[in-house]
């Protein structure tokens, strides 16, 4: 690829003085926002309100960095899963999953993942890259589209829990998610869009700050420090009370409950002592538990606990009024499930 920038990278200040220094209007500016954030072109050719000299100038000057092939992959539950091939020939999935009346849009922050958690299956990715703010936008956009496409419906949610840690790429996330909401944009509610991070407490800080209203799911999976260091090795770095500590700091900020998300693994977390440790730990701040279900990544060291173990688990967590849900997992058969996200159908592309 030529060695120009994506012209998303500018703001509208910045492009306003590029078109003064090339003698263009500046009222222009809201055109090519319009085609770029509203109707999400692949091509300056196609801004069509734009004079033939305004075009040549953009193409001289900018690129669109957009994916260079999608592919896509059914599931027989109706969950979608795009294959994306980067500009750069990196590869990331995103998900479409339609339920009722909603369809969730599950997308990714980074190209690989940089994290350990032994029962996922993406970390055994390396990490590639982090996505830039257009590239994570352009995943909402194109799912958004085959959405109406296909279940006759927008996105009705958003969560980061694609491939890679949101939070250890959170200035192109807090931009991404900026961008979704714009206005005379693709208009997005914040509430509906759910930031779910492996627990970085710096980073949990940094989007409290960002006033952005959108919820944060945290992947807690044991509320026992030693456990969880085994489990996820990187959280030795990030010990359990500091991470309580930046989520006092979000919950004091934005007024937002937490949401745990947990996966009951049989014979490593399904005993007594980490339900009482949930439930001191949900006891801090107002919060929800959202039990997973484990997804099989081809490791025999992870199972899904008994169901007896699970129901013990919420009938604990509800006589303390503790909300908890299940999460049924979706899209397993093309795996476009939590975890599995490796870029497994690139050979066929
Ligand atoms: N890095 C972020 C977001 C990506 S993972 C995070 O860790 O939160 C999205 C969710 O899937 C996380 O809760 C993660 O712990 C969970 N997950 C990972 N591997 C899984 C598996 N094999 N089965 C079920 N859930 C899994």
């Amino acid at each position: 690829m030529e060695n120009k920038d994506d012209i998303r990278l500018l703001d509208s200040k910045q492009l306003e003085e590029f078109f003064v220094g090339e003698n263009q209007k500046k009222f222009r500016v809201n055109q090519v926002f319009d085609w770029l954030w509203n109707k999400g072109v692949d091509s300056f050719s196609q801004m069509s309100n734009l004079s033939d000299n305004l075009r040549n100038v953009l193409d001289k000057n900018f690129v669109l960095k957009k994916p260079i092939e999608i592919k896509s992959y059914r599931s027989t539950d109706g969950t979608i899963k795009y294959s994306i091939k980067l500009y750069d020939k990196n590869y990331i999935e995103a998900v479409l999953i339609p339920t009722g009346k909603r369809v969730t849009a599950c997308i990714s922050s980074q190209a690989g993942c940089s994290l350990d958690c032994k029962f996922c299956a993406t970390s055994r990715l390396i990490r590639k890259r982090n996505l830039f703010f257009y590239e994570i936008f352009d995943q909402l956009f194109y799912l958004n589209e085959q959405s109406k496409f296909y279940f006759n419906r927008k996105i009705s949610n958003i969560v980061f829990m694609g491939m890679g840690e949101p939070l250890l790429n959170h200035k192109n996330v807090v931009k991404a998610i900026k961008k979704m909401k714009m206005e005379n944009g693709l208009n997005f509610s914040a509430r509906k869009i759910t930031i779910s991070t492996s627990g970085i407490p710096k980073g949990i800080k940094q989007i409290a700050d960002e006033n952005l209203n959108c919820n944060l799911a945290v992947s807690l999976h044991s509320a026992i420090q030693k456990t969880r260091q085994i489990i996820m090795p990187f959280s030795d770095k990030f010990p359990l009370e500091d991470l309580i500590e930046s989520l006092k700091y979000w919950y004091t900020v934005t007024k937002k409950k937490i949401l745990y998300e947990y996966i009951i693994f049989d014979g490593i977390n399904d005993n007594i002592e980490h339900i009482d440790a949930l439930i001191k730990i949900c006891k801090i701040l107002p919060s929800k538990v959202n039990f997973i279900e484990y997804n099989p990544i081809g490791d025999e060291t992870f199972r899904q606990c008994k169901v007896e173990k699970l129901r013990l688990y919420q009938k604990y967590l509800s006589s303390e009024g503790i909300v908890n849900t299940f999460r049924v997992s979706r899209g397993r058969d093309i795996k476009a499930a939590c975890g599995q996200l490796i870029n497994s159908n690139k050979e066929i592309l």
